[in-house]
């Protein structure tokens, strides 16, 4: 079993899919460790996306990030971390995300792609440090 950080961004909560996500995490067979709802600092939001400091979109998508309300989750389970990310889909929600993900049924553009799934062990670990440094 393995555990893995994954955000319900601003974007999904303003839309009223945090259940929605939720429920496909819960259905999957995939277990909830930890919950919150909070609106992310600078600090928080550029740890987390330290990876693509410097890129175009860095700006636009820490702002993005910080601008709201977002829901934190620590969700483990047997290959937690690539099952997250089938459940999201591909980073684009129209050209990878297929019909049946999260991305795929929901969005309609990159920046505004509704959920975050860690991408690898190692960044599960440095991710929940940085949402859950208690856990
Ligand atoms: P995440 O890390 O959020 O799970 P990902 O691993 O699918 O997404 P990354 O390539 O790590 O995708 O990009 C991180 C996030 O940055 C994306 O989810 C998206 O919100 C945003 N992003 C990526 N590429 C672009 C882009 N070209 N324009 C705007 N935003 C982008």
């Amino acid at each position: 079993s393995e555990r893995t950080l994954v955000l319900v961004k601003p974007d999904g909560v303003e839309r009223g899919l945090v259940g929605e996500v939720i429920a496909r995490i819960e259905r999957k067979g995939l277990k909830l460790a930890a919950l919150e709802l909070r609106t992310a600092d600078r600090a928080t939001a550029e740890q987390h996306y330290a990876e693509h400091d410097g890129k175009s979109f860095y700006n636009d998508l820490v702002d993005f990030i910080t601008g709201g309300p977002l829901v934190a989750l620590v969700v483990e389970g047997v290959r937690a971390i690539p099952a997250f990310r089938q459940l999201a889909g591909g980073t684009d929600p129209v050209e990878k995300a297929t019909p049946g993900t999260i991305r795929g049924d929901f969005g309609l553009e990159v920046q505004y792609n509704l959920v975050h799934g860690s991408d690898s062990a190692e960044s599960a670990e440095r991710e929940i440090k940085i949402w859950f440094p208690n856990l």
